[in-house]
């Protein structure tokens, strides 16, 4: 199936649920035709590489998510390429993305991401301190709060991903009212169908997409 088959598959079974597409092991080829579909919503996991498909793809209107960790030091460049940073895990990289769009007279979107199964090895701020987040988010002038993002434990069997989304849907119908969120961005290529059941409104896919797995 070509990659327009596969985007509108996965749009109808989507319905209103957001669809953030996600390039970043995507051909170059494969953008194009993503983009010549007239599919903007991309996601990419590093500033590095988002930077030069912003350039690359800049006659388009590209909204641009990041999705993967942000290190401080790259604040300034992701201020200006990126539409939505869903990776927002610590005071320290919401106050950089703060500092850095005050400078481009910018309101930043952002999402915190919740390290919702513990993994040592993923990104995102323990549910236990996600309240102190979200205070702290609120407070800064030039962000914009507007979602959660997590993702679950990879597991061989996605049924067992469905515990972890529903403590995210949790968290999310908790928080969402008080701090105006929006957005809760779950579920990638071999898990979405779990996220969307527990609520999901957005969620992430990239191989699904362009390789049909
Ligand atoms: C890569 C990535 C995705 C998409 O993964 P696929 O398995 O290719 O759909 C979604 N979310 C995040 C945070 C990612 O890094």
């Amino acid at each position: 199936m070509s990659i327009k088959d596969n985007l509108q598959n996965i749009l109808q079974e989507l319905g209103a649920i957001q669809l953030v597409a996600v390039t970043k092991y995507a051909a170059p080829e494969q953008i194009q035709e993503l983009l010549d579909c007239g599919y903007f919503v991309l996601g990419e996991n590093k500033v590095q590489a988002a930077a030069l498909k912003a350039e690359q793809y800049k006659q388009y209107p590209v909204q641009w998510h990041l999705l993967g960790h942000l290190q401080t030091n790259k604040a300034k460049q992701a201020v200006r390429i990126f539409e939505v940073i869903q990776s927002v895990d610590s005071e320290k990289v919401a106050a950089a993305i703060d500092k850095e769009a005050a400078k481009v007279n910018k309101c930043q979107k952002i999402f915190v991401q919740v390290n919702i199964g513990r993994e040592p090895q993923k990104s995102g701020v323990a549910a236990e301190l996600l309240a102190d987040l979200l205070v702290y988010c609120r407070n800064l002038k030039n962000v914009q709060l507007l979602g959660l993002m997590a993702m679950a434990p990879d597991l061989p069997d996605k049924e067992q991903t469905k515990p972890y989304f529903k403590e995210m849907k949790e968290l999310f119908d908790r928080y969402a009212a008080p701090y105006g969120l929006e957005f809760l961005s779950l579920g990638m290529s071999g898990d979405y169908p779990a996220a969307v059941q527990e609520g999901a409104n957005m969620v992430r896919i990239g191989s699904k997409l362009f390789t049909g797995e």
